[in-house]
Formats: C-alpha cells, sequence, structure tokens
C-alpha cells in the first residue's frame, strides 16, 4: 500500500519538477534564440560596409549557418539537462516521498500493534467466560450453587474487562482532554488519590506516609491523580503486607517532583527498560497473577507525565521496593 502511494508521489513530485525544468528550458531556449539572431544580424549589419556584394552573401550564409549550429547545440544541452533533471528528481522526489510517507507509516504500524495487542488481551478473558458457559450448558445437572459460582467468575472477568477497555481507551485517546494549563495542587492531588486506595491499603495493613510541600503544578488536576494513583496501586500491589509507602512532592529547581516509594518486590534490571511499555508486565508479577493487571498502568502514567512535557523515573532494587519519581513544570 505504501509502495504505491510512494510510486504515485513521487510522479507527482517528479511531474511539478519536470513542467518547472521543461517551461524554463522552452523560456532559456527562446531568449537564447532570439539573442544568437539578433547579434547575427547586428555583425552582417556591421560587415556589410567592409564587404563586396559577393562576400557579403557568404558572410551573411556562414552566419546564418553558426546560428543553426548555436541553436541545436542549446538545444542537446538543454535536453541533456532536462534527462539529468528526470533522472536526479525521480532519485529525489521518491526519497521525499518516502520521507512524506514514514511518519504516517510509523503512526499506522503503532495503530496495528496497538489493536493487535489489544484483542489479544481481550481475547483471554472472553476465553475463560466462553469455556466456563460452554462447559456449565453441557452439564444436564447444573445446580444452583454451581449456576451462581459460574456467574460470579464471570463477572470478574467482565470486571477484568472492564478495567482493560478503560485502561485502552485512556492509552489511546488522552490529548483532546487534558487542560494542561491549569494549575494543580500536590496536596489535593496526593490526598485524592490516597483515598482511592485506601481500602486496599488497608487491607494489606500498609501504612501510607504523605510528605508532600504545598506546591502547584501546571497540568490537569484529573490525570495527574490518575497517574499518582497509578503509581500507588503498583506499590500496594507489588508490596508485602504491612510495610510502609511513602508519598513525598515538592518543588526542586524549575520543577515540581513527586515520588512514590515502596519497600515491595521490587524490579529487575532487566526489566527495569521495559515497564512503561503497554503490556509489559515482569514475570514475577505475571506469575502472581493475584495481582491482576494488564501491564497498561505504567504506559498510561507515562503517557499523561509526556503530555505535560515532564519525565518519570524509576530506581528499584530487589525485595528492597522501589521508588517512582515525577517531574513536571511547576505552575
Ligand atoms: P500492571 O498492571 O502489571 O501493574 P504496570 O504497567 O502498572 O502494569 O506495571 C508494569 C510492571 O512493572 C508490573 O507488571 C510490575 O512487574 C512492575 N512494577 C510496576 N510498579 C512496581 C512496583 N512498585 N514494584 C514492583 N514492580 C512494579
Amino acid at each position: 500500500m505504501f509502495r504505491s502511494a510512494a510510486i504515485r508521489l513521487t510522479v507527482w513530485y517528479l511531474g511539478i519538477i519536470m513542467a518547472l525544468s521543461i517551461g524554463c528550458s522552452i523560456a532559456l531556449y527562446h531568449v537564447s534564440s532570439t539573442d544568437l539572431s539578433r547579434d547575427a544580424g547586428r555583425q552582417i549589419t556591421y560587415f556589410n560596409d567592409f564587404l563586396g556584394p559577393n562576400d557579403q552573401s557568404i558572410y551573411g550564409r556562414l552566419r546564418a549557418t553558426q546560428v543553426d549550429q548555436d541553436r541545436s547545440h542549446l538545444k542537446t544541452n538543454l535536453a541533456l539537462f532536462n534527462l539529468l533533471v528526470l533522472v536526479g528528481g525521480g532519485a529525489l522526489s521518491y526519497a521525499l516521498a518516502r520521507r512524506t510517507l514514514l511518519p504516517i507509516e510509523e503512526a499506522l504500524e503503532t495503530q496495528k500493534r496497538f489493536s493487535a495487542d489489544a484483542s489479544h488481551e481481550l481475547r483471554t478473558p472472553l476465553t475463560a467466560m466462553q469455556t466456563e458457559v460452554e462447559v456449565a450448558l453441557r452439564n444436564p445437572k447444573l445446580t444452583k450453587d454451581e449456576a451462581i459460582s459460574l456467574l460470579n467468575s464471570n463477572l470478574e472477568e467482565i470486571d477484568k474487562l472492564k478495567t482493560l477497555s478503560e485502561g485502552l481507551l485512556k492509552l489511546a485517546n488522552q490529548e483532546g482532554k487534558l487542560e494542561l494549563d491549569h494549575s494543580a495542587n500536590l496536596q489535593d492531588i496526593t490526598d485524592r488519590s490516597i483515598e482511592r486506595f485506601a481500602k486496599a491499603a488497608a487491607a494489606k495493613k500498609i501504612k501510607v506516609i504523605k510528605d508532600v510541600k504545598d506546591v502547584s503544578v501546571l497540568g490537569d488536576e484529573q490525570s495527574l491523580t490518575d497517574l499518582v494513583a497509578i503509581l500507588l496501586d503498583n506499590s500496594i500491589k507489588y508490596s508485602p503486607n504491612g510495610s510502609e509507602i511513602t508519598i513525598a512532592g515538592g518543588q526542586r529547581g524549575k520543577n515540581i517532583f513527586m515520588s512514590v516509594t515502596d519497600q515491595g518486590q521490587g524490579i529487575r534490571a532487566v526489566d527495569l527498560p521495559h515497564i512503561f511499555e503497554r503490556f509489559y508486565r515482569a514475570d514475577s508479577s505475571r506469575t502472581k497473577g493475584a495481582a491482576g493487571g494488564y501491564g497498561l498502568g505504567l504506559a498510561i502514567a507515562k503517557k499523561i507525565v509526556d503530555l505535560h512535557g515532564g519525565h518519570i523515573e524509576v530506581k528499584s532494587a530487589l525485595n528492597k521496593g522501589s521508588t517512582f519519581t515525577i517531574y513536571l513544570p511547576a505552575a
């Protein structure tokens, strides 16, 4: 598809280049040809005063032949020049066409990968539900208790699908919705995030410590709350019962920083470069299926940080804990 589009674009670019080149060549030929005739005419008039009638006609024919030769020279040179433009312009047009199409090609490729990844992830809970329902339907002695347990299990899968589709939506279209020129207070952001996960933290007896200064950041409060919530959610998921999580925040130079530090399982060095990729889950998290998640959280977090013109860093030590730090422009 892109090859034929590139060729079509090349033909268009080359057509424009050739139209310009041939147009200029024709104009140049006409101007030069008129100049040649005028010069020859002037010379003949000048020499006619010194030459006899016989020599005059010989000189006149000689100049006419010379002018014809000069014109054909000019024609050949211009034809050669246009041939060169055709070859060089063709190569240049193709390179330009590829360059024009490359960002579109890359965007389409990303879109394709995204759809493939998403449908792959969507299939897993759907297949689980389908299998359970099919097995139940084939069982003529299905009891009420079994049916209730099946529905509960289906509800769990539906919950997962909902989380997944919400995550996918967040990744797919966030740009337009953000109000990036607003000022958002770090205290408010932290409080709302902590509130969202208070139950989950309490269930694991995890103590969330807040050490946040009263400063504001330039950005969309809702999505920044989502961002801190993602980091806090991960810290709770990947930390042992009874541990501590610290959310710190303040100003460092021109930037506002926020960090979430846990005493959890940590992240292996091999996983660190990939954790912000969507659907990436470190092996340990996959095997510990109870932690849930689809590997979308940090991809969404990174997208929010990028949209705010900030950056995110992570430091982690296995079995000791991790610190995720976000830097954002101050309000
Ligand atoms: P998930 O839904 O799996 O949590 P994320 O994108 O939020 O997806 O995280 C990607 C992976 O990074 C996780 O699967 C986990 O292996 C690792 N990770 C993220 N945060 C932490 C953390 N605080 N402690 C340990 N591992 C983490």
